[in-house]
């Protein structure tokens, strides 16, 4: 089968990057840089985008007294911390990569420029996207949908860490739950799902792009998915 995917966004939760740690989890970014430079050696060009979750959340902001925009932007700041990591570990191992934020901090990474994003796409970079979308009342998962869209890209992958999909209800509380293969925008909005926030999915609810949500723990899912083979949950208007 051949590669299926020209150019994909890839959404890290914080969550993720802490694994089992305190922070970072070092076999996550052994795993998540093992997945990365797979699907680019098949010709796929990567861009990713960075939560902050494993460091700061803005709803952590009011119950310690500080001012929620404040918050925001200091989870705004956690994804910066977190696409430097990213950055520093893909580099080490030898992938080519850029992170642009959308908030500058001109010191440690690029402004996010839309153009240029793709220009480093074109030349194979991983483009890291951090910041956010540089506003506060969003998130991370905004930023994706708003991304993908920016670059053009065929897909979003949502890896999920031992989870196949979207289901009808959570698997892990009711036996009876079932993997929905494929779903609209529309449904998942209609129907509650929970696995963007409904205004990451209401960017994608008109676009040409397509979520895959899958199972992750196998790096060899995330190739399989490229080849185009059906795993997980697709989320599309077509
Ligand atoms: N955030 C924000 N605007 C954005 C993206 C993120 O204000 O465009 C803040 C928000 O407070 C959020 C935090 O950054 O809670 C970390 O992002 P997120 O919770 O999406 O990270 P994840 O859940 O993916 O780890």
């Amino acid at each position: 089968m051949e590669n299926q995917y020209h150019r994909i966004l890839l959404k890290i939760s914080g969550e993720a990057l802490k694994g089992h740690s305190d922070i970072y989890d070092s076999e996550f970014l052994e795993k998540i840089y093992d997945i990365v430079s797979r699907i680019q050696k098949m010709g796929t060009e990567v861009a990713i985008v960075v939560g902050g979750g494993n460091i700061w959340r803005g709803n952590m902001a009011s119950s310690l007294g500080i001012e929620h925009t404040i918050g925001d932007y200091m989870g705004m700041m956690a994804t910066v911390m977190n696409a430097m990591c990213l950055q520093s570990y893909f580099e080490n191992h030898g992938l080519v990569t850029r992170v642009m934020s959308a908030i500058p901090v001109n010191q440690c990474c690029e402004p996010y420029i839309r153009r240029k994003a793709i220009r480093h796409l074109e030349k194979k970079r991983v483009v890291i996207f951090a910041g956010g979308i540089g506003s506060p009342f969003f998130t991370t998962d905004t930023t994706a949908a708003l991304r993908a869209k920016e670059i053009c890209a065929d897909g979003i992958f949502m890896g999920k860490n031992g989870v196949e999909g979207i289901y009808t209800d959570d698997p892990r509380k009711n036996p009876d739950a079932k993997l929905i293969k494929k779903i609209s925008y529309q449904d998942i909005l209609a129907k509650g799902l929970k696995i963007m926030d409904n205004t990451a999915v209401g960017l994608l609810v008109d676009s040409e792009v397509d979520v895959r949500v899958f199972n992750m723990n196998d790096p060899e899912n995330a190739v399989r998915v490229v080849k185009g083979e059906e795993l997980g949950t697709l989320v599309t208007n077509k």
